[in-house]
């Protein structure tokens, strides 16, 4: 009897209900897996294809090699950036960092976060507080500057943030080029090896450059005063440019009509705060422009200004 009641327990169990139910339920946590390992797959791939197109973005922005002239609108100051393919000339930073980490951003790619060389063409605050704020945010294989000294604050921080990044500081003077490529050079005009070093006068010894891409040649002049210009002038050196950033924002004490004689620029660049204090430009220096017929492009007028240059047999383009 225990033996049969054995047997009879074993048989009540029905012998068709687990099979087939624990078939289906099989089945169904397969193709929900399938469903998901599906799901993962289009999210790879989707992925790898952003990627590429990122990476192809990259390669293509690097190997554009038209070379730029940006003329940033910073206020009352000045900040230049010459940039082709993936190497940068900033020459000052203006007034204030964060406008210029904005410009910055602007036109440096996302993944560029090097400048290869900054150039300070004197320490007025004007010119130098917002390079303190690029070196903190790009990596800078090395700064230029002419080596005077100054008592601000805001050469103090300038000086120790140079240190802090251990950035190679060099002493830019007459004969010095900068090759930025094949096609484009910066060629330092300005200082010679002595120094004015007044405390009192800092543009006089403003460093001055003068960049060339096939025929086209842009002079930048810092802020340097119509003695120094003269003392330029004087030289037997190639200053004619098509391009002319105008010294000291248009102080009437800057940009005589000898001087534009020597130059001969189309355009005139001239880089100043809306309703600044110092009345920058003056009517005497937009006067002389006008009566030589240049072009005067006014960064408190039209903000950026930027020349495009593809290639070294054409005029570079104002980019409107
Ligand atoms: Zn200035």
């Amino acid at each position: 009897m225990p033996k049969g009641q054995e047997r009879e327990g074993v048989l009540e169990v029905p012998p068709s209900s687990g099979p087939p139910r624990r078939t289906t339920f099989f089945r169904g946590e397969k193709g929900k897996k399938n469903m998901i390992n599906n799901k993962k797959l289009y999210f790879i791939l989707l992925f790898l294809f952003v990627l590429c197109l990122i990476l192809l973005g990259i390669i293509f922005s690097s190997q554009k090699q038209e070379l730029s002239v940006n003329f940033f609108d910073v206020g009352q100051g000045d900040a230049i950036l010459i940039s082709q393919g993936n190497k940068q000339v900033l020459i000052d930073g203006g007034p204030n960092g964060q406008i210029l980490l904005e410009k910055l951003g602007e036109y440096i790619p996302f993944w560029d976060r090097n400048i290869e060389v900054m150039i300070a063409t004197h320490p007025d605050q004007d010119h130098i507080d917002g390079l303190i704020d690029a070196m903190k945010a790009y990596g800078v294989s090395e700064i230029i500057d002419n080596s005077a000294q100054s008592d601000s604050q805001v050469y103090k921080k300038y000086r120790e943030t140079i240190e802090e990044k251990n950035i190679p500081r060099l002493k830019g003077q007459a004969g010095m080029n900068i090759k930025i490529s094949n096609e484009a050079n910066l060629e330092i005009l300005y200082p010679g090896e002595n120094l004015e070093n007044n405390p009192k006068d800092t543009n006089a010894d403003s460093i001055v450059s003068k960049l060339s891409f096939g025929d086209n040649s842009f002079l930048l002049t810092g802020d340097l005063p119509d003695n120094k210009e003269q003392e330029l002038a004087d030289k037997n050196i190639n200053l004619k440019s098509g391009v002319l950033k105008v010294s000291h924002h248009g102080s009437k004490y800057a940009t005589t009509s000898e001087f534009l004689e020597k130059v001969m620029p189309d355009d005139a660049v001239i880089s100043a705060g809306k309703n600044n204090r110092y009345g920058h430009p003056s009517q005497e220096v937009l006067d002389r422009l006008n009566e030589k017929k240049i072009n005067i492009l006014r960064t408190d007028e039209r903000g950026d200004i930027k020349y495009i240059c593809d290639n070294t047999g054409e005029l570079c383009i104002l980019d409107l």
